[in-house]
């Protein structure tokens, strides 16, 4: 990245920076002056507040380590915890994994999720739900023992905090330039301005509902820039695709399969086991599968798919998406045989013409 600023004129102070006021940025003791200011600091990880929390690592040590550990707990059952685990298992860690809600991912539908939960307790993990981690005490030979309210313990020799992420606002002068924040991280208009209209937030810093992730970033981003240079239209986000890189993945984009059950009249859900039809395309990898959410429009409006090409399938379903293509368009196309996507499209158009 610092070669690419380089290259584009773009100078790198490195150093913590604050607002001085709407148009000075301080860095140390230098003053810099803008005409406009974007504040992307991002957020960082949550720390749960119980006794011995300072043994707990985060996602940043856990990928900085040099050599596993023989037994890892992690605290939470989220992305970044289910993730985690997958590497560690395939590594021939132990791993626990103590989860205060009574299942996994939440965000995903509980039965895709729960495949992934099977897979990786064959692999060895061993879940704990609706469980709350209350301290954490370091033994002499090194070890450490997790306790939760019920009174489960867990000897370990690594403890990883996956419990959240928190939004980057402090110290950043936000208060004194009325810069108004919530728990979400920076409060934007649909200009992504704060409350000092040249000053704009993007990325997991901004209060958002959207998932925060390097995509919308960009996205974001790039939105400001246009409007820097006199876009005057608000933020309209597309579909915005995600992956769990777990092994199986686990994707999904726009229309979630709960939101189009709760709105019958609106949405058609239609499950595709491909990996049972499909067997070949997909490596006999059996459980894969699929669900779309079908608009009264007869377009694609959602997706969530389970299996190895699932981080790949689902750009495509989101561009099918985007573009509002519909089975008669897609059926003028000509798609490369035989192939996972191959399969996903002729299953679709087929739903789509129901
Ligand atoms: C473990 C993990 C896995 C992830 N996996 C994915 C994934 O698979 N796909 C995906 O799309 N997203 C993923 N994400 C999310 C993705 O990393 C973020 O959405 C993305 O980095 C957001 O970009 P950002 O520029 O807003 O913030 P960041 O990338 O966090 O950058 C913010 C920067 O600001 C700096 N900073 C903070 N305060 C100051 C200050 N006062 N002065 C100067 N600098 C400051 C920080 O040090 C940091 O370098 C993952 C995140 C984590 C933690």
């Amino acid at each position: 990245m610092e070669q690419l600023f380089a290259a584009q004129g773009i100078d790198l102070i490195k150093g913590k920076g604050h607002l001085i006021d709407d148009h000075t940025v301080g860095v140390d003791k230098q003053e810099i002056t803008s005409d406009k200011i974007v504040i992307a600091t991002g957020q960082r990880s949550a720390r749960l507040n119980v006794p011995g929390n300072e043994q707990f690592h985060d996602s940043r040590d856990f990928l900085s380590l040099d050599k596993m550990p023989k037994r890892m707990t992690i605290i939470g059952a989220g992305i970044i915890s289910l993730e985690f685990a997958t590497m560690a298992t395939k590594l021939g860690t132990e791993v626990h994994i103590i989860e205060f809600g009574d299942r996994a991912l939440a965000a995903y539908p509980k039965d895709y999720v729960q495949t992934i939960v099977d897979t990786l307790t064959e692999e060895g993990a061993v879940f704990h739900f609706n469980e709350a981690v209350t301290q954490a005490t370091a033994l002499d030979d090194g070890s450490y023992v997790v306790k939760t309210d019920s009174g489960l313990t867990v000897e370990t020799d690594y403890i990883l905090d996956a419990t959240g992420r928190i939004a980057n606002t402090e110290d950043l002068g936000l208060e004194a330039l009325g810069i108004e924040t919530d728990r979400g991280g920076i409060v934007v208009n649909d200009h992504l301005q704060t409350a000092v209209p040249n000053i704009f937030a993007s990325g997991d810093v901004v209060s958002k509902k959207i998932p925060k992730l390097t995509p919308t970033a960009t996205f974001e981003s790039n939105y400001i820039a246009s409007v820097i240079l006199g876009n005057s239209d608000p933020i309209q986000y597309p579909a915005i695709p995600n992956v769990v890189f777990t092994m199986p993945r686990l994707s999904q984009v726009g229309v979630t399969n709960d939101e189009a059950k709760a709105h019958p009249d609106d949405y058609r859900v239609v499950d595709i086991p491909f990996g049972q039809q499909l067997k070949f395309q997909t490596k006999l990898e059996e459980n894969a599968k699929l669900t779309l959410v079908i608009g009264r429009d007869k377009t694609l409006k959602g997706a969530t798919m389970l299996g190895g090409e699932a981080g790949e399938m689902v750009n495509l379903l989101t561009l099918i998406i985007n573009q509002g293509l519909s089975a008669k368009e897609l059926n003028a196309m000509i798609f490369a045989f035989p192939g996972v996507s191959s399969g996903v499209l002729t299953s679709l158009i087929q739903a789509l013409n129901e």
